[in-house]
């Protein structure tokens, strides 16, 4: 599908007649920062401690949910039970502390490059995470000096439901004043692709882990770049193509 092509759907399925680009909405796990290999490596880790079975790589698909909501699944799945409130404090816990003794994690190779072709079109950067790190917004400042503002960012104290729900997409348009059609999604998890799209706005998917990119566009994306480098050299003649669209 061209780019054209993609947009033209988009518009069609939400009965707008053209794209107004003035933001540009970032998941941050995944995207801006390089820390899904530890949260699936602590994920697998705290679930055995617990005699439960999560590979990595199912922990990529549930990306974005509420740490009960996945210790919900699999003990479900494993003990045919919901686990009771103790259990599940205490896993997410060892899930928490396996997390904390890795490092901080890196940018996302090639975004830092994306954000400053993004920043060079004149369009708002913004931070849509369902993490409620409180260091978030130091970490954001120091990796990319001068791309985000305090007052643009959802984060999980803004929104009482999380991706899939497109209650913390809509939250960054009421902040920024925007309407769907004046922004985009970039997302790497199905779960944020559906929360994007839900709420009405053109989501690009970009697969920085090891899921298949199908599960992206069966969860709705628009546009789905194989890796973040790709995604940074083809933005130019993406953008041209959403503003050319009249
Ligand atoms: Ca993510």
């Amino acid at each position: 599908m061209t780019y054209q092509e993609a947009i033209t759907r988009y518009l069609q399925r939400n009965g707008y007649t053209s794209l107004c680009l003035k933001a540009v909405l970032f998941d941050m796990d995944g995207i801006l920062f390089n820390s899904m290999p530890y949260h699936a490596e602590a994920w697998h880790t705290a679930m055995a401690q617990h005699g439960l079975h999560l590979s990595r790589e199912e922990a990529y698909l549930h990306e974005g949910r509420t740490g009960t909501d996945t210790i919900g699944i699999v003990y479900q799945r494993q003990y045919g039970k919901q686990p009771s409130p103790e259990e599940i404090k205490t896993i997410y816990a060892d899930k928490c502390t396996a997390f904390g003794n890795y490092p901080d994690p890196e940018p996302v190779n090639g975004i830092s490059e994306l954000l400053e072709e993004i920043k060079e079109c004149g369009l708002l950067r913004m931070v849509v995470t369902g993490s409620g790190q409180p260091s978030l917004i130091d970490r954001l400042t120091h990796s990319f000096p001068g791309m985000f503002q305090r007052d643009q960012m959802v984060t999980a104290f803004d929104v009482k439901q999380g991706k899939p729900n497109p209650e913390p997409y809509l939250t960054a348009l009421k902040k920024a004043h925007l309407q769907p059609d004046q922004a985009i999604v970039v997302e790497n998890a199905p779960m944020g692709v559906q929360a994007g799209a839900a709420a009405g706005l053109f989501t690009i998917a970009v697969n920085t882990g090891p899921i298949d990119g199908q599960l992206l566009i069966d969860a709705g994306a628009d546009l789905l770049f194989a890796s973040m480098p790709e995604f940074a050299k083809k933005w130019n003649a993406l953008y041209r193509e959403m503003t050319h669209q009249a």
